[in-house]
């Protein structure tokens, strides 16, 4: 095994791959078959567009995945790793026949993503993982396009490198495993690698292994979830009856059966039937629910207590929009609270309850945060309750007390949370000390200074200016924050230093977040300034930098002035790599859709994708 960096980054690659020994040992164990080649390298190279590329036994990983110690805290940059490491089994050692079958490379690369989620975090950081997979999927298909994972049309290979092949592709493996269980499943997984390692494949041989391993006739669930597009929509109510002892079940699946969608999908959902007493789940009892031709299910079960609340497809085995208008805000958080295993169940519901925002939503969410909760779902109350506007006392206490919370990620909501509290005396307090002290994670201690943004004062100020000079950190994301904070004062006087941190010679995440706060301060000066913002950020988009140009591209964003449109398109012509050409389309997109309403984002022209939530410092998704 082998490691090529630049000189003196060593201690920086290594923190990104020092768990590959480990991550090849799981996957052979998971997948039963050996790691495929003589050796293994991997190669980090600056100024690579993608996230990664796996070339066989010889994966190059972009320079962003490079962390120091502190970074550490935050961030591993591990599934690249292990997306990568994956490829070395389904992309190479197996290579999908054409462009349409791109989900057998992606989609399983992807999903070891998730194997190795369960394996380093357990089934919590697993369920994370794959509900984070599902919206981004969801996102994709609601605001861009809906296709078939297995097509024979696309107008060109870009267009099948989307959250079709990525996440929705490893959805479908994760339901697969759920469906088949996990032997069953990693037995179809091993007959499928032996049997066609060393040949280009189609789905069909996927099928064809599934079917041959495990004896199971497969055909439906593929033909919904693979040739088929799209997924269940469902809306369910439930209630007890305390003469007969029973509990009913009424669901319904409500999707439209165009652009290629089943009208009915298959898969059972399971729900359980929760009573909580005296603080503890006192009785929980399951129900599989099926649905007949009309994509219904009505059932009903003996139970021998009154339910409190129940949770819809437990385990998120199946990939699909709940809607929860029918549930009220007391189960919510009852399920918030005491759900035992189903943490996206748990995720879905702290934001159902941060879209109602009424005062039983927050009553919920305050009493959940009150329970020992696993650190996703307490960072899911924190942005739930960051939706509600001019918040309550008890709302800013409760986001004043989780900046002390054990997990950086908890922190770091609380501090965003924070950041929308104008004028509240307490919060600004709290940001500004946290500001002023510092935090063991630099993401945090960003997130502070982010949020200084919105409690000026002299003192503020003052701090900001001093962090901008002294507070170094990874990729500078601490004096970043700070730039973006300073910048809203809109204070001539700080013009010619946030220029001159554009300038060549600096880090370039530096310049590029210099070039981001540049635009926001341009935006609020009188004309004279606002041209020596604007020229230095044309001259900046004209840096042989990706992440340079896209700063500059989102610095001329936050200066809302069209004219630059025509310099942005011909950027774009002569741009190299996937996350500059990203930016500056999106940019391009909002300015035109300020000037006349033109190119707005629909079904059929698809915009960028969003950026990997999953990965704090993943700009675009891995390759
Ligand atoms: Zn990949």
């Amino acid at each position: 095994m082998s490691y090529f960096c630049h000189r003196g980054e060593e201690r920086l690659a290594y923190n990104v791959v020092r768990n590959t020994p480990k991550m090849i040992e799981c996957f052979e164990k998971t997948l039963g078959v050996p790691y495929p080649y003589a050796k293994y390298s991997q190669i980090f190279l600056h100024d690579f567009g993608a996230g990664g590329m796996e070339n066989t036994s010889a994966t190059v990983l972009a320079r962003r995945f490079l962390h120091d110690d502190r970074a550490h805290i935050d961030f591993s940059g591990e599934y690249v790793v292990a997306h990568e490491l994956g490829h070395q089994w389904f992309g190479d050692l197996l290579t999908c026949r054409d462009w349409g079958q791109m989900w057998l490379n992606e989609g399983f690369a992807t999903y070891c993503e998730c194997l190795w989620a369960g394996e380093t975090g357990g089934w919590e950081e697993y369920q994370r993982v794959i509900h984070g997979k599902m919206n981004q999927y969801i996102d994709e298909d609601r605001n861009q396009h809906r296709r078939p994972l297995s097509t024979n049309t696309y107008r060109g290979y870009g267009q099948v490198f989307d959250a079709h092949s990525y996440q929705k592709g490893a959805m479908v493996l994760h339901m697969l495993r759920r469906l088949l269980g996990d032997d069953t499943f990693f037995r179809a997984l091993k007959h499928y690698l032996e049997t066609c390692c060393g040949t280009p494949v189609v789905t069909a041989d996927f099928v064809k292994s599934v079917e041959v391993s495990t004896g199971y006739n497969v055909d439906r669930f593929f033909d919904e979830w693979v040739y088929g597009a799209g997924y269940p929509e469902f809306t369910y109510s439930w209630s007890y009856d305390e003469a007969s002892g029973r509990g009913t079940l009424e669901v319904e699946q409500t999707q439209n059966d165009d652009n290629d969608t089943p009208k009915v999908f298959g898969m059972p959902v399971f729900v359980t039937f929760n009573r909580v007493t005296d603080g503890e789940i006192s009785e929980r009892k399951w129900l599989s629910a099926r649905f007949d031709d009309a994509g219904k299910v009505s059932e009903s079960i003996e139970l021998d207590f009154r339910p409190d609340f129940m949770t819809f497809d437990v385990n998120n085995e199946v990939l699909d929009v709940t809607s929860l208008a029918n549930i009220p805000e007391g189960e919510l958080g009852l399920l918030l609270a005491y759900e035992p295993s189903g943490i996206a169940a748990c995720l879905d519901a702290a934001e159902e309850l941060g879209n109602r925002k009424t005062p039983e939503a927050q009553a919920a969410l305050l009493a959940a945060l009150d329970r020992p909760r696993p650190w996703m779902i307490r960072e899911a109350i924190m942005n739930a309750l960051m939706q509600f506007e001019k918040p309550e006392r008890v709302v800013v206490a409760a986001m004043i007390k989780a900046v002390d919370d054990a997990d950086p990620r908890v922190r770091r909501a609380a501090f965003r949370a924070l950041g929308e509290c104008e004028g509240n005396e307490a919060a600004g307090k709290t940001v500004f000390e946290k500001a002023q002290f510092g935090d063991a994670s630099c993401l945090v201690e960003a997130q502070a200074f982010e949020a200084l943004g919105a409690f000026q004062s002299k003192d503020a100020r003052k701090l900001l200016l001093e962090a901008i000079d002294d507070r170094d950190s990874y990729h500078d994301v601490i004096r970043v924050a700070c730039l973006r904070s300073l910048a809203k004062y809109g204070n001539a006087e700080d013009l010619e230093m946030v220029v001159a941190l554009t300038r060549p010679g600096k880090d370039e995440y530096l310049r590029a977040g210099a070039c981001e706060a540049l635009g926001i301060l341009g935006a609020k000066l009188d004309n004279a300034g606002r041209g020596k913002a604007l020229d230095a950020l044309i001259d900046m988009l004209e840096d042989s930098g990706g992440v340079v140009v896209g700063g500059a591209a989102t610095g001329l964003e936050g200066l809302n002035d069209p004219s630059v449109l025509p310099l942005l398109e011909a950027r774009l012509k002569t741009a190299k790599g996937k996350q500059a050409k990203g930016v500056l389309k999106s940019v391009i997109a909002a300015l035109k859709r300020d000037v006349g309403g033109e190119d707005k984002p629909s079904r059929d022209k698809p915009e960028p994708k969003p950026a990997d939530k999953e990965e704090d410092f993943v700009l675009t998704p891995v390759e």
